[in-house]
């Protein structure tokens, strides 16, 4: 896929393009560990490097701010090929990456969603010839994405990317932020000159999921990842369970596929089918969580001589089912026959746990 009419923070399709780095800069050796691995993956652009954190809660490990700006600056004098991207907040953070020649930035959820702050923000960035990515707010509502980005266009950036960092919605289905793809396609549809990012760490929040995450937004021809990578993640000040290796960065590049064709059928399947994968894995586990309960139940129901199948409590269980079921479109006979087969699991398990019991 050419970016034939994208201001891109990308010269050339040297797919994927990656930005890797910790979730914050911790120690002077744990930031120059990491610059030193990163800078031998070709495909690592731009090392990330949060110095002013978000916390949700207070307490937290906030980041160094001026402090590690200063250790990047030394690191570029002896380097010259790292390029580093941090995280704005504020005007003086613009001032503060500007003295200390930071090579882009980026606008993270918290920020991106907020008008005021972002007006504030981006007119500190007037007539600034920089990269800026500007990531969703954590609302699940593109309009208020590409107002972020309009707000950046409008003070004269001409470097202005997206990147998709997933949504936080009631049912996150094991996600720290669920991937809403069919927002991030109508933000490619509203503004298709914008290249789209993937930022997988913060939407898995686990490591084990960022490959998966990563395949996904390459199926969908994203232009790019931004991927959480910390010398000794398990140590990691923030974000410890999202955050991978450098070799473990290393072998999941080769792993990625780029697949031809940005309008193939095979990328629109794969990409439902890797859906698919993930949702039956979650009803799984969820199976899993259901019968581990019927477990506990069967216990408490023995202690108290009860039996295993309460019919009133089971004609309550499915008739909540059917009404939630019809709410949602779903047929009626579908739930009833699922449901009819786990209550009998759930009945067995419970009548085996307290024959155990006896
Ligand atoms: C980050 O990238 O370090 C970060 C805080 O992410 P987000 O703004 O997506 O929560
Ligand atoms: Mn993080």
């Amino acid at each position: 896929m050419e970016n034939k009419n994208r201001t891109s923070i990308m010269t050339s399709r040297q797919f994927p393009y990656i930005i890797a780095g910790p979730c914050s800069i911790e120690t002077q050796a744990q930031l120059q560990s990491s610059v030193d691995q990163l800078i031998r993956i070709p495909q690592v652009k731009l090392i990330r490097c949060g110095v002013w954190k978000p916390r949700t809660r207070p307490g937290g490990f906030e980041g160094l701010g001026e402090t590690a700006l200063a250790w990047i600056k030394e690191i570029k004098a002896t380097t010259p090929q790292a390029r580093f991207c941090c995280e704005v907040a504020r005007p003086e953070h613009v001032a503060a990456c500007q003295k200390y020649g930071i090579d882009a930035i980026w606008i993270g959820a918290r920020t991106s969603g907020d008008p005021f702050s972002m007006n504030e923000l981006t007119e500190a960035m007037r007539g600034w010839d920089i990269p800026v990515m500007v990531k969703n707010a954590p609302t699940p509502d593109v309009k208020t994405w590409i107002g972020a980005i309009e707000r950046c266009c409008q003070v004269g950036l001409k470097q202005v990317s997206a990147v998709h960092r997933g949504f936080d919605i009631y049912n996150n289905m094991g996600f720290r932020n669920h991937p809403l793809w069919e927002i991030v396609l109508e933000l490619r549809q509203a503004m298709p000159e914008i290249p789209i990012l993937c930022d997988p760490s913060h939407i898995g929040g686990k490591r084990e999921w960022i490959e998966m995450i990563s395949q996904m937004a390459l199926d969908i021809n994203l232009d790019g990842l931004m991927i959480e990578v910390h010398p000794d993640p398990e140590k990691a000040l923030t974000d410890a369970a999202q955050q991978i290796t450098p070799a473990e960065l290393t072998r999941l590049i080769d792993r990625l596929m780029v697949r031809d064709g940005e309008n193939s059928g095979d990328n629109e399947l794969h990409y439902l089918r890797k859906n698919i994968d993930h949702i039956d894995s979650e009803i799984i586990k969820l199976l899993k969580q259901r019968l581990d309960t019927s477990l506990q139940i069967a216990e408490v129901k023995g202690r108290y001589n009860m039996s295993a199948y309460q019919p009133k409590r089971w004609e309550e269980v499915l008739n909540n089912k059917i009404a939630q079921a019809k709410a949602l479109g779903i047929s009626e006979t579908f739930i009833k026959e699922i449901y009819e087969k786990i209550h009998v699991e759930s009945i067995r398990i419970q009548e085996s746990g307290m024959r155990k019991m006896e």
